[in-house]
């Protein structure tokens, strides 16, 4: 059986590792690439590969919404948020699409924070395919989800959708926060640390934080984090656990709903990153 994870850049994604240390679980034997693809070449490249026997992919930055648009049936939770993760052929050219993420850093959030309900105000940074795909499941988890991009309209935009969903202006971030907000999760979906930028956040959205999460995860950390630190919020962390979270429901789609035990390859891809 193969699988493949499409994306651009794709070199380090740490997928084929955890879906091989899933398989081990199981006795399962497969193979799980890297596909490299462009914009104007990732339909393609995807049928190509479901065309050679593709028994199942995975979709990251910058291409969730591109897969959405390129499905022949979408999950509702992957519909709602116009993004996908997780792709599954259903034979005779079809091909599925859901979202894993949302439920995956709901995993994750409920890891990090046993003891607190996530009934609390939940600060979104991004509006990109990562950061529509946990509306819901923050939102169904109790959360007030109050969301802000630089590009504004996107956030208007799922506002249609997500009708609960708050907006705040970007400008604001990098004042103190109004009375009105007090988030206690500031979570970055933006894909800022990639390319190893910071965010333009006032120190005191930090302070009355428990937890400063970012989707991203690098070895020496990542500025968002550092600011976060910088700024007194009580808990950090990086996007490490979202991602064997997510990778392990997306592994139960594809193989009849068995769904691995993360804490070891959690921990084993930590020792990892620290190794090399
Ligand atoms: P998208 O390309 O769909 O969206 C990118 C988002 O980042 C947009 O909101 C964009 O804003 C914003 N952005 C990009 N650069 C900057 C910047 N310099 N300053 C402010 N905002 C910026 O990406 P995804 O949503 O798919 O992924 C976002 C991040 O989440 C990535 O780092 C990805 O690695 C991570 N991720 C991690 C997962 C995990 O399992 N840990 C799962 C999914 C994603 P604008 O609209 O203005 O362009």
């Amino acid at each position: 059986m193969k699988f493949s994870v499409f994306g651009n850049p794709i070199a380090h994604s740490l997928s084929p590792s955890i879906h091989q240390q899933f398989a081990e679980q199981f006795d399962l034997e497969l193979e799980y690439s890297r596909s490299l693809a462009s914009n104007a070449g990732f339909a393609e490249a995807v049928a190509a590969f479901f065309r050679s026997g593709g028994a199942g992919a995975n979709v990251t930055v910058p291409f969730k919404s591109k897969a959405a648009a390129l499905v022949t049936h979408l999950t509702p939770r992957a519909a709602r948020a116009g993004a996908v993760n997780t792709l599954i052929p259903l034979g005779h050219g079809q091909l599925a699409g859901d979202s894993t993420d949302g439920e995956g850093l709901m995993r994750d959030l409920q890891r990090l924070l046993p003891r607190q309900a996530l009934a609390v105000e939940v600060l979104v940074i991004g509006a990109g395919g990562a950061a529509s795909s946990v509306i819901e499941a923050l939102q169904d988890a109790g959360a007030n989800v109050i969301m802000t991009n630089r590009s504004e309209g996107k956030v208007a935009a799922l506002q249609q959708t997500f009708p609960g969903l708050d907006a705040l202006r970007y400008e604001e971030l990098s004042r103190t926060p109004a009375a009105a907000f007090t988030p206690k999760i500031i979570i970055n979906a933006t894909s800022a640390s990639l390319a190893g930028a910071g965010l333009p956040i006032h120190p005191d959205w930090f302070a009355q934080a428990d937890l400063a999460y970012d989707m991203m995860y690098a070895k020496d950390g990542t500025d968002f984090l550092r600011q976060a630190k910088n700024g007194g919020c009580r808990q950090l962390a990086d996007g490490l656990g979202m991602l064997v979270e997510q990778a392990a429901l997306s592994f139960a789609l594809w193989h009849d709903g068995r769904l691995p035990n993360t804490t070891q390859v959690l921990a084993a891809l930590r020792q990892q990153m620290f190794a090399d």
